[in-house]
């Protein structure tokens, strides 16, 4: 259904994507997952018909997503990178105007308005002016304006960015649900995102595919360990040698230079918070947070490519 055939792209001199080439079967789930400046929404980008590559094809559904991007964008349900909605117009209005640029039929506009409006749970917000909704809030209205018209492929560039938590569950939750009658491409420089959405991810690096499989080989591949955060009022450096005593315990290190704040890195084989949260309480300490953290992409490269720990200091 999406096909990128040696696709590559100069920017002035520099190449931003090199030789990229895969493919994405009908109602596949595909996760496209690269470091910032990867080249994720430059392939995106012309898969979607906004730029021709300088090299090679793109193909939706078998047609030339150059030669005839007028019919391929009709295929394609897409929320950019930055979603370039009109800031003044209320939801509702701006779906219509949407739907209208997107060739929906007149008399069947009003309908596909409320049935993306329904899909994307905007009912509540539906009359309010979209510069005065929240960021998630937004994002659903961009998710909503992609999805008009029920295209066959949906391309999603980093649909969960700048939201928070609550907000970044709800939009995944939508996108889940959109399984089985779509074929999707989503891109993301979180792993867990994408190995919670997707069944096959596809891994860009510098402009180039270096990897393609299922996410649960590809997490137990590039995320040898875990990591664990822990903030306590006081006496950081007790907990950090004692933690550091622990099974399964591989490195702890200060945070931002903080005494009282570690990152602890550990097998993935168990989780040590029950253990770590005995250890403290035995000894007296007052621990302020606990909490796992979602290594993103860069980290493990990070991680794979230099093997030292990138950003924070050696504890005790
Ligand atoms: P990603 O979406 O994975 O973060 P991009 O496709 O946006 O990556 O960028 C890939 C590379 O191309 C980066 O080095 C970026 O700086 C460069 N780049 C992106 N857009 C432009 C542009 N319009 N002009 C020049 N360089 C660009
Ligand atoms: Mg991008």
């Amino acid at each position: 259904m999406i096909e990128a055939e040696g696709l590559t792209k100069f920017y002035g001199s520099l190449p931003a994507i090199r030789d990229v080439t895969f493919q994405v079967g009908k109602g596949e789930v595909v996760g496209f997952l690269g470091p910032n400046g990867a080249g994720k929404s430059t392939t995106i980008r012309i898969l979607t018909c906004y730029m021709p590559p300088t090299i090679g094809a793109a193909r939706i559904d078998g047609i030339d997503c150059f030669e005839r991007s007028l019919e391929v964008r009709r295929k394609i349900g897409y929320l950019p990178e930055n979603v370039p909605l009109y800031t003044d117009m209320p939801v509702r209005r701006f779906l219509r105007f949407a739907a209208g640029a997107k060739g929906v039929e007149a008399k069947k506009t009003h309908g596909e308005v409320e049935r993306v409006i329904g899909v994307c749970g905007l009912e509540n917000v539906a009359h309010r002016i979209i510069g005065h909704l929240s960021k998630g809030y937004r994002q659903r209205v961009g998710l909503a304006q992609a999805l008009l018209n029920n295209p066959p492929v949906i391309v999603l560039d980093e649909p969960t960015i700048g939201l928070d938590p609550t907000q970044i569950v709800e939009i995944r939750k939508l996108i889940q649900e959109l399984r089985g009658e779509h074929t999707i491409l989503l891109s993301s420089h979180i792993l867990p995102e994408v190995a919670q959405i997707c069944q096959r991810v596809l891994i860009i690096n510098k402009g180039q595919i270096i990897a393609t499989d299922s996410p649960s080989n590809l997490t137990s591949q590039l995320q040898k360990s875990s990591r664990i955060l822990l903030e306590v009022a006081d006496r950081g450096p007790e907990l950090a040698e004692a933690v550091e005593g622990m099974q399964g315990v591989q490195k702890v290190a200060r945070r931002d230079g903080d005494r009282n704040r570690l990152v602890v890195e550990t097998d993935r084989s168990r989780d040590l918070r029950p253990d770590i949260a005995r250890l403290a309480i035995g000894r007296g300490l007052d621990l302020l947070e606990m909490r796992h953290v979602d290594l993103s992409l860069e980290q493990i490269f990070m991680q794979l490519v230099t093997e030292e720990a990138p950003q924070e200091e050696t504890a005790s």
